[in-house]
């Protein structure tokens, strides 16, 4: 019996990764200030592991930003803007390909299956040449053996890195990655041969991609895979890690028929068949790692369930070939709830952060052999029993509320046209109108006084006055960029999510529980424990007063139901959907007072509806369904004359089109230049669309300025697609993170394309 963990936040306890690389990359650090600090984390996680008795403790899941861009790195496959001259890849490169620089923009950046992290999409061409440029691997396996900690390093899978894969520019239609599948391998077998020179017995491949709906061809890419590498992986055990989902029954017989590979993860909170599929056969001699501890939420295990579970594994694959571990890596979970000192004690009770979760997985292996600590079973059952008889989480008349929307379903009484007509005559936009997605730069200043705020050093007064300042500057700005539909920048939100949660009732905060979401930048998801309700208005305030500064048309900005649900650690004692009605009402609220409040614009933000996507489609249809429908909920009070608009970043939508559709906003802002516009080909396939979009027409990831005839061109390209009637002109995303420095030449540039192709128009 041992323990495993399969991957560990890097960003660290206190963000202490992101404040150096943000340093570094502000040239305010040096390369070595940063690595000091990555070098601490990494031995700081590594000897907690130890300490506690883990047995398979990973390596190589630190990154600078991304696994699957460390992996790009490891196979030398740098796209050939980025003028790399071979040797092994170093900051600069690395960086330029995460971020972009003065001249070439940032690789597209994606979701990472259903969470909130993104990855950054290779870009596989059939003429790239592939070398061994980045030994990380090594070097952190190394490292740790330096340290006295004895590693399992993690390497993003061959199979499943092809999978991620997109083909280059030129080849979109005509190229598969997957076909070079051996073309890679090679590299992977230099690595293997390294680890295992430098002492390495286990290595682990993460192969997340087999728990999708894949065909027969693509697990047969598996097959040859592992049975090439099987000559490079003798003398190893190797270990291929399954997660976010169960297997698929073909995936699950293909893996596990594979010589090369002697241990097997499964993710056995989210998959419901796996169990049954190991009672049908499990191959014997191997090792199953069962992932019973989550790594998507930070709930406290079901010790005692989860001990059950894993006895009963145990019976089927016998004794020593059991190992317990994580659902998934914790890098989608919070660092450490230690750190916690301000969570309501009851709370804080039921809860594990990814610290905690290694404990869990430590104290049910010496239950499992026989030494059971009581004392921390005990204490775990009566977090659970207080969970569930808390009165903190019943709220019965939100019960009521929501009991009635199930099954029932919400539409607006005109069509679309009919409503942008009416909006059309109260607003007297001009055509291509100009907009921001919501948030402006938050400057040092901002972020200062609203942590004051919050820690009682300043005012309320004070603290109002410099957000009425600061939304008056924005405003002013954005009039004299002559920008159409204005935004009041949200200075007075930290986080898109957490402000609303705030203001909620049945959510809960922490100071430290951030999570990775792509590179430096976290998000603290709130904690839903309890039913949800609104006790009262929550931006009435800050929009009436913009929108009092301008006569222009001010948005009002929320973020949707779905959001706030795919975006908080969600209660696991009642069915999502459940919860996401719950605050589908409060927001419905919230809408209406906006309205009353003479808000004529109201954008509804839905960023994260696609990532909460089921990973197979026999789940999607459901999800999308109350998912669609808890976003109409919130809007279907309001007048004709009130123009609901939403907002989508970073996915993929084109397979969601229609549900994107029948969620019937007036006008949607959408995700589109870093993706290489692929949104617009659904649209050039025949989808007919007659609501406003706002295509975003350049990418706010960057700190790279667009001009002004790059956004002409990208509009052009969209005005083949879709009319000038209903065409909106936006940036991609919230300028939050950006500099005024960035933000204001972009912008100019932005209004000056759209008033150009007016003038054409
Ligand atoms: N309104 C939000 C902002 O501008 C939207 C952010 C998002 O889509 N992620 O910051
Ligand atoms: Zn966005």
């Amino acid at each position: 019996m041992a323990s495993h963990i399969v991957g560990y936040p890097r960003i660290g306890p206190k963000r202490e990764l992101k404040f150096a690389l943000e340093s570094f990359w502000d040239g305010k650090s040096s390369a070595e200030d940063l690595e000091r600090v990555a070098a601490d984390l990494r031995a700081s996680i590594w000897k907690q592991m130890a300490e506690v008795g883990i047995k398979y403790i990973p390596s190589n899941t630190f990154s600078y930003y991304d696994q699957v861009l460390d992996t790009t790195a490891m196979l030398g496959a740098v796209p050939t803007r980025y003028s790399w001259n071979g040797g092994e890849i170093g900051f600069d490169v690395y960086f330029s390909m995460a971020r972009g620089n003065a001249s070439v923009p940032a690789m597209e950046m994606t979701k990472w299956f259903d969470t909130n992290y993104h990855f950054i999409v290779p870009e596989l061409g059939p003429d790239v040449k592939f070398s061994y440029a980045s030994h990380k691997a090594v070097h952190e396996y190394k490292e740790a053996k330096a340290l006295g900690v004895e590693t399992i390093p993690v390497l993003v899978g061959p199979v499943s890195y092809l999978l991620l894969s997109k083909p280059a520019k030129g080849v979109e239609k005509s190229f598969s990655p997957l076909s070079l599948v051996n073309e890679i391998l090679p590299i992977y077998k230099e690595v293997v041969s390294e680890l295992k020179q430098a002492g390495a017995t286990w290595v682990q491949f993460d192969e997340p991609t087999l728990v999708m709906d894949l065909n027969s061809d693509i697990l047969q890419a598996f097959t040859h895979a592992y049975s090439e590498l099987e000559s490079s992986l003798s003398g190893l055990n190797v270990l291929v890690e399954t997660y976010f989902a169960d297997l698929p029954a073909e995936a699950y017989k293909t893996i596990t028929s594979l010589k090369a590979i002697t241990g097997f993860g499964f993710d056995l909170v989210r998959g419901s068949k796996t169990i049954d599929w190991v009672k049908d056969g499990f191959p014997s001699g191997k090792y199953l790692f069962a992932g019973v501890v989550d790594g998507r939420n930070i709930w406290a295990n079901d010790l005692t369930a989860s001990l059950y579970t894993l006895q009963s594994l145990e019976g089927l694959v016998g004794k020593g070939k059991l190992i317990v571990s994580t659902s998934c890596s914790l890098l989608h979970t919070a660092v450490d709830k230690e750190n916690e000192t301000m969570l309501d004690e009851e709370i804080k009770s039921w809860l594990a952060f990814a610290a905690q979760k290694v404990v869990e997985v430590s104290a049910l292996t010496k239950a499992l052999t026989g030494n059971k600590d009581e004392a921390f079973f005990t204490t775990n059952s009566a977090a659970l029993a207080s969970r569930k008889s808390s009165k903190r989480v019943t709220d019965e008349a939100v019960q009521k509320a929501t009991a009635t929307l199930k099954g029932s379903d919400h539409h607006r009484d005109t069509s679309v046209s009919a409503r942008l007509e009416a909006q059309q005559k109260k607003l007297s936009l001009p055509i291509l109108p100009t907009t921001t997605i919501g948030s402006f730069p938050q400057t040092m200043e901002v972020r200062k006084v609203r942590r004051e705020y919050k820690a009682n050093k300043i005012s309320e007064k004070a603290y109002v006055n410099t957000m009425k300042d600061e939304i008056n500057r924005v405003v002013k700005l954005q009039e004299e960029l002559d920008i159409d539909v204005l935004v009041h920048g949200e200075p007075e939100r930290n986080d898109m999510v957490e402000y609303f949660g705030e203001q909620l009732s049945g959510f809960a905060f922490t100071m430290n529980g951030w999570v990775q979401s792509y590179g430096s930048r976290c998000v603290k998801p709130p904690i839903i424990y309890g039913d949800v309700s609104r006790p009262k208005p929550m931006t009435v305030f800050w929009s009436s007063i913009a929108q009092s500064m301008t006569k222009r048309p001010m948005k009002g900005m929320l973020t949707g139901p779905v959001t706030i649900l795919n975006w908080s650690f969600v209660r696991d004692d009642q069915p999502r959907f459940e919860t996401c009605y719950q605050i589908a009402l409060a927001i419905k609220d919230e809408v209406e007072d906006l309205e009353k409040a003479g808000i004529n614009i109201i954008q509804i933000d839905e960023a994260a509806l696609r990532e909460g996507l089921p990973l197979r489609k026999d789940e999607q249809a459901f999800y999308l369904d109350w998912a669609v429908h808890s976003f109409r909920i919130t809007n279907v009070g309001v007048k004709d004359t009130t123009q609901i608009h939403t907002h989508m970043c970073y996915s993929n939508f084109n397979e969601i089109i229609r549900s994107i559709i029948n969620m019937d906003a007036d006008v949607i802002t959408i995700e589109n230049s870093r993706s290489d516009q692929k949104l617009l080909s659904v649209f050039r396939e025949g989808v007919k669309y007659n609501a406003g979009i706002g295509p975003g027409v350049y990418d706010i990831h960057s700190p790279r300025v667009p001009s002004k005839d790059e956004i002409v061109e990208r509009i052009n390209k969209t005005l083949g697609v879709l009319g000038s009637n209903i065409l909106w002109v936006n940036p991609d995303c919230g300028l939050k993170t950006r500099k005024y420095s960035e933000v204001k030449p972009a912008l100019t540039n932005m209004v000056a394309a759209a008033k150009h192709l007016r003038a054409q128009i």
